[in-house]
């Protein structure tokens, strides 16, 4: 059996967390009446795995988010390695490189083409040169194993290699953390390890992130700490031997009966 595998329980990755990057204090979200994140204060240490979890509309997207200032908060702050979310301009194009995404539905430039799409956005955010961005782009695409696809079109990859290939961009910036909102929940099932697997990888060289997602082997594996959200709220974290074997919270008891 493959130890490195996403799902396979020896080896656990526990990362070194170091000081707080990611800082949520007192942050409040309403969409019209909908108080969708509440008094939310969460702290992300450098090189910290943290994996979201809870019920479908419980505010883990919108969290993910706001925190990637996709979404404006109402109230509270949100800070990246100690500075304030920008509202706007500059700021925020520098912004969203330190603070990568990979969304559940992959959102690959269609029109562009692999390489194209990891070389973009550090040519023009990091002003990278184009031969820098292209051999640092093949570097990133061998990493993520699609290096023979970089002269197609996403159409033409697997979902779970556009993912990687998703993975491969947020990288390309070199952020200081990345945000993955359900990056397998779109894939056929034999896609999942292979995304997750990458996943495993970049825990494993110390990546700060936060993870949305149901795939409680991956949680097992990589996690430092597990936050269950339910109705806009963080109602219980802990690391995840704890958090799965003894969850204190009745909603997360009965969350984990539905999905375990
Ligand atoms: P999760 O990712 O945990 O499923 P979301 O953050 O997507 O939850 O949504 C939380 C709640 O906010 C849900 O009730 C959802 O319907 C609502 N919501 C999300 N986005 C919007 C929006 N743009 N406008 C209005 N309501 C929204
Ligand atoms: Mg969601």
């Amino acid at each position: 059996e493959n130890a490195d595998s996403a799902t396979a329980t020896t080896g656990a990755i526990r990362n070194h967390v170091g000081e707080p990057l990611v800082v949520l204090t007192d942050v409040e979200k309403f969409f019209g009446e909908l108080h969708v994140l509440q008094n939310i204060n969460l702290t992300i240490g450098k090189g910290e795995v943290v994996v979201v979890i809870g019920p479908s509309g419980s505010g883990k997207s919108t969290l993910c988010r706001s925190i990637n200032r996709l979404e404006t908060i109402q109230s509270g702050t949100i800070s990246i390695d100690g500075v304030p979310l920008p509202s706007e301009g500059n700021g925020l194009a520098k912004l969203r490189a330190d603070v990568g995404m990979v969304f559940q539905s992959f959102n690959l430039f269609a029109h562009k083409t692999i390489l194209d799409n990891v070389t973009l956005g550090p040519i023009k955010v990091r002003k990278l040169s184009n031969a820098e961005a292209r051999k640092r782009g093949m570097e990133l695409l061998t990493r993520v194993g699609v290096q023979d696809q970089a002269e197609k079109y996403p159409a033409q990859l697997s979902g779970g290699q556009q993912q990687r290939v998703a993975i491969a961009r947020a990288l390309a910036m070199n952020p200081k953390v990345i945000l993955f909102d359900e990056p397998t929940s779109a894939l056929d099932p034999e896609m999942v390890n292979e995304v997750l697997d990458v996943m495993v990888d970049l825990a494993r060289q110390g990546m700060t992130m936060v993870v949305v997602t149901h795939e409680m082997g991956f949680a097992r594996k990589a996690a430092n700490r597990v936050v269950f959200m339910a109705d806009g709220q963080i109602v219980e974290e802990a690391d995840p031997d704890t958090f799965f074997t003894a969850p204190k919270s009745a909603r997360a008891k009965d969350f984990l009966s539905k999905i375990l």
